[in-house]
């Protein structure tokens, strides 16, 4: 028997909540020493997952294992997992040093021990010269990162974090992404981590999960996800896709509504419902007339936003497709709204998926035929 070693591992985890499935068998085996990132938007089940995780909510159906033993059962303070929730502030009569210190005397930790880790942890958040403050005198940011220090504290096995850089700003928010990725790889510290910024979760993770209605839609690293999204809402979901919606004809055109057509650039089995997603990086522009325009349209809108130029274009259709287009040194500069246009792109970067959101398959080669035999 070699199983390979899970420090986590979710089995056909669900929650309902009086009859509404806000986390439906969700399956997930996380490595030692990973960093896993729980994306998607607003109500997807992320927090509830990270709750069961952390024993802090029951779990209708399913199972967790913490290092191959299950947990179900087993009381939120027993799963030694360090955990920096909103919902779980700091102790506001405690100063800085004490609410650091406090898991740490929960685990009758030598005082000379305890004081030495305190400090470590308030060096490591950068906090030094706070220690006597009490919650209530820090910003936003710095109770989180005290947050963050007393789930360290523990040198925990597993560390939960729910949108932990929520209350700091741009600069701090980035530096912190950083530091909290280098510590936890130093110290081999498994980690989850929900948020529902996805530049965040692509900076941090090591595999993502992104969460839709409560089901996992895909997981995988930064990479496949943006490279091979699985289905049209993770196109959309990761980085930004036009996704363009209509039925697929002869395995080679897109037909949408308000009569538009789109010629695709692969040849694809089956017909009905489909749905194309092409990257707005992924399109050029070109003159209506190009033999390989897919689709034509008119520009209806073009913003310079510093590194791109954004281009609206609304096809006879009415669908609009946004393209970006790097603004330094590229042909298609200059290009003013009222401009007729083709779209381009390359086959690689178009996905077609079929009516289930599964990606189309290519239509079968024609079978050459060999002589002899
Ligand atoms: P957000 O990014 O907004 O925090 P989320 O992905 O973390 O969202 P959850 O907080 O896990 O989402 O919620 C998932 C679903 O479960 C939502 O529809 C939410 O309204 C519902 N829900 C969460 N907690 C409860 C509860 N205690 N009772 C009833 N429904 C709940």
């Amino acid at each position: 028997m070699s199983e390979r070693a899970t420090a986590l591992e979710l089995r056909a985890l669900t929650k309902r909540f009086a009859g509404h499935v806000a986390v439906r068998e969700v399956d997930l085996s996380v490595a030692p020493g990973e960093l896993i990132v729980l994306l998607g938007p607003s109500g997807c089940g992320k927090t509830t997952t990270l709750r069961m995780i952390a024993g802090f909510l029951p779990a209708s159906s399913g199972d967790i294992l913490l290092n191959g033993n299950s947990v179900v059962g087993m009381p939120a303070y027993r799963r030694d997992i360090g955990i920096v929730f909103q919902s779980y502030a700091l102790f506001p009569h405690l100063n800085v040093a004490r609410n650091i210190r406090f898991g740490l005397e929960m685990r009758r930790m030598p005082s000379a021990q305890a004081n030495a880790r305190v400090m470590e942890m308030l060096r490591l958040v950068k906090l030094e010269h706070f220690a006597d403050r009490l919650p209530r005198q820090l910003s936003g940011g710095q109770q989180q990162r005290v947050a963050l220090a007393r789930a360290l504290a523990i040198h925990p096995r597993l560390l939960l974090l729910d949108e932990p850089l929520s209350n700091l700003d741009a600069a701090l928010r980035q530096e912190m992404a950083r530091e909290i990725r280098i510590l936890q790889r130093d110290r081999g510290i498994t980690a989850i981590v929900v948020t529902h910024d996805q530049s965040e979760a692509m900076a941090m993770a090591d595999r993502l999960v992104v969460m839709r209605d409560g089901g996992v839609e895909q997981i995988g690293s930064q990479e496949d996800l943006y490279e091979r999204p699985a289905t049209p809402f993770v196109a959309g979901f990761i980085g930004h896709s036009n996704l363009l919606r209509g039925q697929l004809r002869n395995g080679t055109e897109l037909l949408t509504e308000g009569n538009g057509r789109i010629a695709l650039c692969g040849h694809y089995a089956g017909s009905g419902a489909a749905c194309l997603a092409v990257r707005p990086e992924s399109v050029r522009l070109a003159h209506p007339d190009a033999p390989d325009a897919r689709a034509t349209g008119t520009i209806v809108l073009a913003t310079y936003l510093g590194a791109v130029l954004e281009y609206v274009v609304r096809m006879e259709s009415g669908i609009d497709v946004i393209v970006r287009r790097p603004s330094q040194g590229d042909a298609a500069q200059g290009r003013m709204a009222g401009e007729p246009v083709g779209l381009i792109w390359d086959p690689a970067a178009e996905r077609v998926y079929d009516d289930h959101d599964r990606p189309a398959p290519a239509a079968p080669q024609p079978q050459a035929v060999t002589a002899g035999g």
